[in-house]
């Protein structure tokens, strides 16, 4: 089946008549139409790209019910508020309605008068629910936020595992779109794996968002004072602020009003209605800053905020790349800063101690990417690209790293050597074994691999020897006492409070020299970034020599590669008087 010229007028027009909108956006009408073909469709693409169309269109073009699967009873509300204003009868199912809701919803999806019928994956598994799809016409089934069906997703959701088999149940020839905003391989291959999509037409954009300037900023304790002066020099322009707690939403808020800075707090403790009016006045620009948890900005449409702020460091990439994308959405200036330390990754690895070993590894991993994204001094957008499974090979001037470069250093031998390491162990590990193996580490794993029988063992010791570049010793690295924020997690712990650390008072030139293995892990990521290593999908961490690194290890040159960043010594230069 492919889609006539006729098909083709008509949804032109309905794309006018209902949305209102002259254009497809994108590729949305070749995504339209492979649905219309009964085709399988799998669509990444970035948030506020226009995905929702995708399937509103063609369900309106179309006879029957398409069913949305969706995770989030806000957001299904939001759209069908929406549809409805458009005109089209669109109606959800979950567990907000009561017996007699949601015996009318049945019944006007029986009936046939429901375009689209948004639906819970927990709702779509129960029983009655079932007999009730059986009896309906069913257009396509279209499945939102499809990464909640991978683990290495950052919104698992068990119950999407089982959207396969109840589609099978129902009708094993209805077309599936599946969306998501989430691209990395690795979860794109787990979402076509368990939706057995292998043969789904993909539709992947770019993530590229070319008008957002990522910055990452040392979190010391002038935090405050760095952020105050930053909305005062962009005064009058929308922004967001995200905190990991509700306290500290609430404190920064505070802090922000005490500066003269209309600010607003958003989170999920506060009552509905206060949320709604926040919101409200953030959106009607009563208010200058939302300072608020990520329950704050999903299905928000403002298309002018012109900076985020992460007052603390995200989970993952996933939701950095989420938050900061709320900037800019008009394709204007964004601005994106980030104050990281590593304690705030330790606090969040803390959060993970009660969770399965197997749902903590993940979350450790996706933590650790977090690190390499903030340390390394590689151009961000080029690492979060790569992140996102797309290869670029140039920096982009747009950002701290690229604008404010970190020290080069140059290599040659090292690549060959890290290369060839990964090669001789079998191309079976991760950047740490593989650092383990160049330094010669006799640690368990490498011993019970027998790689300390390899000739690349050791064969990078004497490499990235510590030297000390200036006379000056760094002494006053003892171990600190810790401090205890008053904030507990979950098991009522004191959480130790991220150590913020003072400017250093004299401008010190030198950063402090890295451990070899925080060297090597340093060339290994930044190799990663530039393709000559390449992530394993199947298995997370696992490194595989590309064929750019093959066509290397014959032909070698000298690469440039980046210091890391020393956050804890990097010394800002003071800006202000
Ligand atoms: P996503 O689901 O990808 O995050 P949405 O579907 O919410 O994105 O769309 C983001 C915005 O773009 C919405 O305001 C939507 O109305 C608008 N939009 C979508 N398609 C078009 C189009 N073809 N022309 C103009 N605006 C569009
Ligand atoms: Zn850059």
């Amino acid at each position: 089946m492919s889609v006539s010229q006729e098909t083709t007028d008509l949804l032109k027009e309905k794309l006018k008549e209902t949305f209102g909108y002259s254009q497809f956006r994108g590729e949305q009408e070749d995504i339209i139409k492979n649905t219309l073909a009964g085709k399988n469709t799998f669509v990444i693409m970035p948030t506020g790209a226009g995905k929702s169309l995708c399937y509103q269109l063609p369900a309106i073009a179309t006879e029957g019910t398409a069913i949305v699967i969706s995770p989030l009873i806000a957001l299904m509300k939001n759209q069908v508020d929406q549809m409805n204003a458009f005109g089209i009868n669109a109606q959800f199912l979950n567990s907000s309605l009561n017996k007699a809701e949601m015996t009318k919803v049945k019944n006007d999806v029986i009936s046939g008068q429901v375009k689209l019928l948004y639906i819970a994956p927990e709702s779509l598994t129960k029983e009655d629910n079932l007999a009730f799809l059986k009896q309906a016409k069913i257009s396509f089934v279209a499945i939102d936020e499809a990464h909640c069906i991978s683990e290495w997703g950052h919104d698992f959701r068990p119950e999407y595992r089982r959207i396969r088999s109840i589609v099978e149940s129902l009708d094993s020839t209805l077309p599936i779109i599946a969306l998501t905003a989430t691209a990395t391989p690795k979860v794109q291959q787990d979402i076509q794996k368990n939706l057995n999509m292998d043969d789904a037409t993909l539709f992947k954009s770019s993530f590229n968002r070319k008008n957002l300037y990522y910055e990452i900023r040392a979190k010391r304790d002038d935090i405050d004072k760095q952020i105050i002066k930053f909305i005062k020099v962009n005064h009058g322009k929308a922004g967001i602020i995200y905190c990991l707690s509700r306290k500290k939403v609430e404190e920064v808020a505070e802090v922000l009003n005490v500066n003269g800075i209309k600010a607003l707090p958003y989170h999920a403790g506060l009552d509905s209605d206060i949320r709604m009016a926040n919101q409200e006045a953030f959106l009607n620009e009563e208010a200058e800053v939302m300072v608020a948890t990520i329950a704050f900005g999903m299905g928000i449409d403002k298309p002018d905020v012109r900076f985020v702020i992460h007052y603390d460091a995200p989970k993952s990439l996933e939701g950095y790349y989420q938050e900061t994308g709320r900037a800019g959405r008009d394709g204007l200036e964004g601005i994106c800063i980030m104050f990281y330390a590593k304690e705030d990754i330790n606090k969040l690895d803390k959060f993970n101690k009660d969770k399965t070993i197997n749902e903590r590894d993940n979350a450790r991993m996706l933590l650790n990417e977090m690190v390499s994204y903030s340390t390394l001094g590689v151009c961000r957008r080029r690492q979060l690209l790569h992140y996102f499974g797309e290869q670029v090979e140039k920096d982009c001037g747009y950002c701290d790293n690229c604008k404010k470069p970190t020290p080069k250093f140059k290599v040659e031998q090292e690549v060959v050597l890290a290369l060839q390491a990964a090669i001789m162990t079998g191309e079976r590990f991760d950047a740490q074994h593989l650092a383990d193996v160049l330094l010669g580490h006799k640690n368990q794993y490498v011993t019970s691999y027998e790689h300390h029988k390899l000739d690349i063992f050791g064969k990078g010791k004497s490499y990235f020897k510590l030297q000390s570049d200036d006379d000056e010793d760094e002494e006053d690295e003892e171990d600190e006492e810790v401090e205890y924020s008053d904030e507990e997690d979950e098991d009522g712990n004191p959480i130790p409070k991220p150590k913020a650390k003072k400017a250093p008072k004299t401008a010190k030139k030198k950063t402090q020299q890295q451990e070899p293995v925080e060297q090597w892990l340093s060339v290994i990521r930044q190799i990663t970034v530039l393709g000559y290593l390449e992530k394993d999908i199947e298995n997370y961490g696992i490194l595989k020599v590309s064929e750019k690194g093959h066509a290397f290890l014959k032909d070698s040159f000298p690469l440039t590669l980046s210091k890391d960043h020393d956050y804890e010594n990097e010394h800002i230069e003071e800006e202000d008087e």
